[in-house]
């Protein structure tokens, strides 16, 4: 129900969990996150529960350090709220993280393919078979950007999708389709919010993501294109917010 994503010099963790802090006022039963470390590897904590369980745990068995992540509160629609149910969820070979809120309505249908190229799934939920579905597409295209381009394009129903891999550090993607997403603007930092509250406290200036668009952000840079990849001109604001 609420999601967050951070590429600049914080440590990430610190800007994921104070705006998952700040969404938790649309309920969720589950929360997330997924880090880049310094040495590139991902490592993920996802726990059901409130917030406080996933930071407890994380307080007890710190992540590594790292400057880009992506941070999840579920509201679960398939499959219960459970700790393998929880956002973020990976690709087969763990290189890739994804988080989504809403519903992916051809879910059965990516997964049943998948299943039949012998992937397997770990979850009960939608947002597995876009995760998995984006790291068979990365393994064609060996890059974030052109293949989560080819799995928006597939998948029909609700979604507000960030992803981040392993290989490209220092870059998150994001689509929306009939689901929110704002990007906040930073210096040498970029954010990424199902809504402004999700970045206010770290910056007030935001673009907004158009229906059908997809944006992908780096600390110095932000690229917002539709599903066909043409570049789309979007429309800074600024955040009126009594923090
Ligand atoms: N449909 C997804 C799930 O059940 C996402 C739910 C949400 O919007 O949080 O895991």
């Amino acid at each position: 129900c609420g999601i967050v994503g951070y590429v600049g010099g914080r440590a990430s963790i610190d800007v994921l969990m104070n705006g998952l802090k700040r969404l938790e006022y649309r309920g969720y039963d589950s929360a997330g996150v997924a880090v880049i470390a310094e040495d590139g590897s991902i490592s993920t904590r996802k726990r059901a529960g409130k917030l406080a369980v996933l930071s407890d745990d994380i307080a007890a068995h710190p992540l590594p350090e790292s400057t880009t992540g992506i941070g999840h509160t579920r509201w679960a629609t398939h499959g219960g709220p459970t700790d393998e149910n929880a956002h973020p969820h990976l690709s087969a070979d763990g290189k890739l993280a994804v988080i989504h809120n809403g519903i992916i309505e051809n879910f059965a249908a990516i997964r049943d393919e998948l299943i039949a190229q012998g992937y397997t799934f770990e979850s009960e939920t939608d947002t597995e078979a876009a995760a998995i579905l984006l790291g068979r597409e990365y393994a064609e295209t060996g890059d974030l950007r052109a293949a989560f381009q080819r799995v928006v394009g597939q998948l029909d129903g609700a979604f507000t999708l960030l992803a981040v891999h392993e290989d490209q550090p220092g870059l998150v993607v994001g689509a929306r389709q009939n689901s929110p997403l704002v990007i906040g603007l930073g210096q040498g930092e970029n954010f990424l919010g199902s809504d402004v509250a999700a970045f206010v406290e770290y910056t007030r200036f935001a673009l907004a993501v158009g229906e059908g668009e997809m944006v992908a952000i780096t600390p110095d840079n932000v690229e917002v294109t539709d599903f066909a990849g043409n570049p789309v001109q979007s429309t800074p604001f600024e955040v009126q917010w009594d923090a």
